[in-house]
């Protein structure tokens, strides 16, 4: 747990996410920047900055609860497409260093998306879409 990291507060729920899973190692809640409705970030809930900090095990059990997310998302925003994007290093354009694995619904004909055009969601409105994609988890 590092103090400052934004992501540790939520695993340990000492700040507040929309919550829509949930094990013994790993959290998914709604990104407060969406690109898309229902984008959502999986996490290991100890800290691990990258892909190359943390070990494979845990890092197999972040995608594959990625991929159940993924499907929960599918069905609750009624996406034709999901992208499932992960960046390791300022470089490749993490902004958060914990590493995090992003879930983004895509419509057809919506074209590329930039992290960088987004702004803060309405947390009622996340917390919405958070009981629709929890219901098909
Ligand atoms: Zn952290």
């Amino acid at each position: 747990m590092k103090d400052e990291c934004v992501f540790c507060r939520i695993a340990t729920r000492e700040s507040d996410a929309s919550i829509v899973f949930e094990d013994e190692k790993t959290m998914a809640f709604m990104d407060i920047r969406p690109v898309s409705e229902g984008h959502v970030l999986v996490i290991p809930k100890e800290h691990y900055q990258d892909i190359f900090d943390i070990d494979e095990d845990l890092i197999g059990q972040v995608h594959k609860n990625a991929k159940k997310i993924a499907e929960g998302v599918k069905t609750a925003v009624n996406a034709d497409g999901i992208s499932i994007v992960q960046q390791n290093g300022r470089a490749a354009g993490q902004v958060i260093f914990h590493l995090h694995v992003h879930i983004i619904p895509r419509s057809e004909g919506q074209g590329r998306f930039h992290f960088r055009d987004t702004t803060n969601a309405d947390r009622k409105n996340l917390d919405k879409i958070a009981s629709r994609i929890k219901e098909n988890i």
